[in-house]
């Protein structure tokens, strides 16, 4: 179905929520962006003093600045 391709509209940028992993729309309606939700957004803030971001952070690198 080559048709469906050229029907498609624009995608918009996605992210992906630092907190979760979620996929991101990069659009004004997503208003917690680069977060899926407020929920991660508050959640990633208020974990650096948790117990739990402590033991997951050993782990991860911090975040890159990587320019595309
Ligand atoms: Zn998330």
């Amino acid at each position: 179905m080559a048709s469906v391709r050229s029907s498609l509209p624009k995608l918009p940028r996605i992210v992906l929520c630092p907190r979760c992993g979620a996929s991101v729309e990069w659009v004004e309606t997503s208003r917690f962006r680069p977060f899926c939700s407020m929920r991660c957004k508050t959640d990633d803030f208020g974990a650096w003093e948790s117990e739990t971001y402590r033991v997951a952070a050993s782990e991860e690198a911090p975040l890159s600045d990587e320019s595309e």
